[in-house]
């Protein structure tokens, strides 16, 4: 990539370089649509398709490839929409674990950027200003790393940062001002946008948006959420050899042909939605019934996948489940006798997550058996 021309803070196309940046959205002026036409206007379905890639890629695993393709095949709309949108959509996937590894995914990118050549100085000057931390070409006769930042602007973003390059022990001091190598810059620069980003994720979305946004994005978010790693609320592999003993019964009372009630069945097929597993293997499981008709399972299937824009129908909790003469937990075979303590146990799906937390074992009879 060649140099690309520097363009002065508050254009469009500084901001569609740098949307994280306050007012990037107003800066489209008529243009700038309300939260919900972002989410359901057929005009910015091309910022929503952008916002779900830049998604999609920070939840990849680790950072591969230095931008995306349809980055740069956007229009300037679409990438300043794209970020509002992608922050959106993180915040609704459990827990903070997705947006935290956006927020590190964009200043990762951001990073790299501003290390090449293709940043003019001037533009990198104009973005340390817009993010109100000023930082100017050295302009002392002695040899210098070629970046100056005043001592306590330095400190307002290396103090909290993790990365150890960063703190100020490793930094060349003169005269009250830290010097910063252009590689240096761009790190510190990125750090302080990650910092801000951090301080709003996840975002508070009001529950009419939420509604709103769930449904429309229901395959999407499904799809996001299966790639969550199980420590951050995504089902990882499935792992049957680790379900509780009340589920597993159920799968091999199905199996052997045995009738199971609709208790049963709702509780089976919704834990074996929100433990990850795709709705053709749900409805195989439900095979063996005496009275199986694979149009009418698929069709309840997808009911409970479907509920609450994809988020799907929680299982019963053990108590209900011992009510209903369903709980097995005297063949509980874990190590930790997980079920010993049904109140304290509260849910099979906790049983499924601290079972997945341990070693697999050859020991036989239960979670942790390979
Ligand atoms: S205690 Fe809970 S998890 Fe264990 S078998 Fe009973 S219902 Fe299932």
């Amino acid at each position: 990539m060649g140099v690309r021309g520097a363009v002065p803070l508050g254009s469009r196309t500084f901001y569609a370089r740098y949307p994280f940046l306050p007012g990037a959205t107003t800066s489209l002026g008529s243009l700038a649509p309300s939260s919900r036409e972002l989410v359901e206007s057929p005009l910015f379905e091309g910022a929503r398709g952008l916002g779900r890639a830049r998604v999609l890629q920070a939840l990849a695993g680790p950072p591969a490839g230095r931008d995306l393709p349809e980055v740069g095949d956007a229009d300037e709309v679409a990438r300043v929409l794209s970020f509002p949108f992608a922050a959106l959509l993180v915040s609704l996937l459990p827990g903070s674990g997705p947006a935290r590894r956006w927020a590190r995914r964009e200043a990762l990118r951001l990073r790299e950027e501003l290390e090449g050549s293709a940043v003019q100085v001037e533009e990198l000057q104009t973005l340390a200003h817009a993010l109100g931390r000023p930082a100017r070409r050295s302009t002392s006769p002695e040899p210098s790393e070629g970046w100056e930042v005043p001592l306590p602007v330095y400190l307002g973003w290396s103090a909290t940062a993790r990365g150890r390059d960063l703190k100020l022990v490793h930094q060349r001091l003169r005269h009250g001002v830290v010097e910063l190598s252009r590689g240096r810059l761009a790190e510190w620069l990125s750090e302080g946008m990650l910092q801000g980003l951090e301080e709003v994720l996840p975002l508070k979305v009001e529950p009419e948006l939420r509604t709103l946004l769930e449904g429309r994005e229901s395959g999407f978010l499904e799809l996001a959420r299966q790639r969550l790693p199980a420590r951050e609320g995504g089902p990882g592999p499935v792992e049957p050899e680790r379900f509780p003993p009340c589920i597993r019964e159920l799968m091999k009372e199905l199996a052997a042909g045995h009738n199971v009630g609709h208790q049963g069945r709702f509780a089976l097929a919704a834990f074996l939605h929100k433990v990850g597993m795709e709705a053709d293997a749900i409805v195989e499981a439900f095979r063996g019934a005496p009275n199986f008709n694979e149009p009418i399972t698929r069709y309840q299937v997808d009911q409970i996948r479907r509920h609450d824009g994809g988020a799907g129908y929680t299982p019963p909790e053990c108590a209900t489940l011992i009510t209903a003469g369903l709980c097995r937990r005297e063949l509980d075979g874990s190590p930790a006798r997980l079920c010993s303590d049904p109140v304290a146990l509260k849910h099979p799906l906790n049983y499924y997550r601290r079972a997945r937390t341990r070693p697999r074992t050859n020991a036989p009879g239960g979670a942790g058996r390979t």
